[in-house]
């Protein structure tokens, strides 16, 4: 008798073809830990099917053999969703040769692509159709859309176009039993029931591989606005992002909050970027876009910004002056999150609040955080506009960051409370794989988690999906 993982490697071997099943472990070695080296798995192996029926196929050989399977994307996710336990036990299945756009669809404004397509490969198909695909994060190039669907990606264009729950229309996806959930629809509209797709879109994998998604197209912006603005306060840069919505209404797209801090390391870790417009506590990158060529919005955001001076919510402004410059100016607020990781550990927090909470949670928190970790510097950044901010903490300059990282508990508890204490979430857009596990039973209620558990159980009996991952 074969031994069974014997049996259950040839199986995925037929499934796939040898080439496409990694075993080697220095193969394997980069399907095994996450982008910032937190987690480091084992598997009996990687896996890579090119089509959905292969997926079904890999799925139905892991549920035969009793195996649980870690579905990967670009593998940039932040909680350690796609990297499996260090029991080796599961097979890691990465989607990245489910790389196809199907269909680009203009009259429809809609957008079929394979699970393993890059963010950018989405998104430069759809300018190629003279169209938007608006999701936009730093990490663009190396993740895909399955992990994007699976993770409900947020980044830099939620506060118009919304995140990636709001641009899927349809999807496909391979159940816990092999089986494919099909609801590949292009639909604006669709009342037939319970809208099933949705329990696929931030799952972490948990419930089924996404092997496809319909997302929306918008029309490509013709005139763009990006602005680098310094505020005296976190008070001020919100009373500005109500003075932009107001001049500017749905065309405000994005709004993103910097710390003195965070701009700080961006700069330091990439020489040659742009200095700030002035020294300022916080900074807020601004981008307007208007789908017309001959718009108005230039005009209107200097006139904004200009009023915004005027009543001493801005210091000033650096309004760019070619596509060149709102890159660099982007690249400040892109950067920070690898400027971060290469100054390293910090405890991250990814939160969100009602932004009318914000200023008194950020003073609250700076206060808490100060008095019980005296020295510790925060690093906050994120998307202000949708109240959601990474707010990060290093130690003191002299203390060794390894050091500082067994505070961690204890920084991530005070800011965590607090969130909670002003009606927030712990975790905006980067979800809960293994890194949050605890704080969605600390926070959630027991009615949404014992709703979660039995989601869990009737798409996923044996707990094979992802295990040990979200719940
Ligand atoms: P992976 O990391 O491979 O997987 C993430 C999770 O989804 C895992 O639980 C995995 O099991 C599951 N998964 C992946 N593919 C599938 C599939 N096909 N079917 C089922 N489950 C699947 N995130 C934001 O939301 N906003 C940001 O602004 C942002 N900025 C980032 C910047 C940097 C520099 C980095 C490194 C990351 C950033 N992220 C951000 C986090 C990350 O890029 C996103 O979570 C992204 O959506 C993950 O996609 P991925 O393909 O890399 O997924
Ligand atoms: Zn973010």
């Amino acid at each position: 008798m074969p031994e069974p993982g014997a049996t259950l490697l040839a199986r995925l071997t037929r499934a796939v073809g040898a080439a496409h099943v990694v075993t080697a472990p220095s193969a394997m070695a980069p399907f095994l830990t996450d982008w910032r080296g937190r987690y480091r798995g084992s598997a009996v192996a990687v896996a890579l099917p090119q089509s959905t029926a292969e997926v079904s196929e890999v799925v139905r050989a892991c549920a035969e053999a009793d195996v649980g399977i870690v579905p990967q994307g670009g593998n940039t996710g932040l909680c350690g969703g796609s990297v499996p336990a260090a029991t080796g036990a599961a097979v890691v299945v990465c989607l990245t040769r489910m790389n196809r756009v199907r269909d680009v669809d203009p009259d429809n404004m809609t957008i079929t692509a394979e699970a393993g397509v890059p963010l950018a490969g989405v998104q430069a198909a759809a300018a190629a159709a003279g169209l938007l695909f608006p999701l936009s994060l730093a990490s663009e190039g190396s993740c895909t859309l399955g992990g994007n669907v699976s993770t409900n990606a947020g980044g830099t264009a939620v506060l118009r176009y919304g995140n990636t729950r709001d641009l899927t229309l349809g999807l496909e996806a391979v159940l816990a039993d092999g089986s494919v959930f099909p609801a590949l629809r292009g639909l604006r509209k669709d009342n037939t029931g319970y809208d099933l797709k949705q329990l696929f879109i931030g799952a972490e994998g948990t419930l089924g591989i996404v092997t496809a998604a319909v997302m929306k197209l918008f029309p490509a912006p013709r005139t763009q606005v990006t602005a680098l603005v310094a505020v005296p306060s976190a008070a001020a840069a919100i009373a500005l992002l109500g003075r932009l919505q107001a001049a500017l209404g749905d065309r405000l797209v994005g709004f993103e909050l910097m710390g003195a801090l965070a701009l700080d390391l961006s700069r330091r870790y990439h020489p040659g970027a742009p200095p700030p417009p002035a020294a300022a506590p916080w900074y807020v990158l601004v981008q307007a876009d208007d789908a017309t060529a001959d718009a108005p919005l230039p005009a209107l955001v200097e006139a904004a910004l200009g009023g915004a001076i005027g009543a001493g919510d801005a210091l000033d402004a650096t309004v760019a002056q070619s596509l060149g410059q709102a890159r660099e100016l982007w690249a400040l607020r892109e950067n920070i999150s690898e400027a971060q990781r290469r100054a390293g550990p910090n405890v991250k927090n990814d939160i969100s609040l009602p932004v009318s909470r914000m200023t008194h949670f950020l003073a609250a928190c700076e206060a808490a955080l100060i008095a019980a970790l005296p020295g510790a510097r925060l690093v906050v950044f994120g998307h202000l506009g949708d109240g959601n901010l990474h707010y990060n903490i290093s130690g003191p300059e002299d203390v060794p960051a390894e050091r500082f990282m067994a505070q961690a508990p204890v920084a991530m508890r005070i800011v965590n409370d607090l969130v909670a204490a002003h009606g927030g979430s712990f975790s905006a857009e980067h979800g809960i794989g293994q890194l949050k596990r605890d704080e969605l039973v600390r926070y959630k209620s027991e009615v949404e988690i014992a709703l979660m558990r039995a989601v869990k159980r009737t798409l996923d009996p044996h707990h094979r999906m992802n295990p040990g991952k979200v719940l």
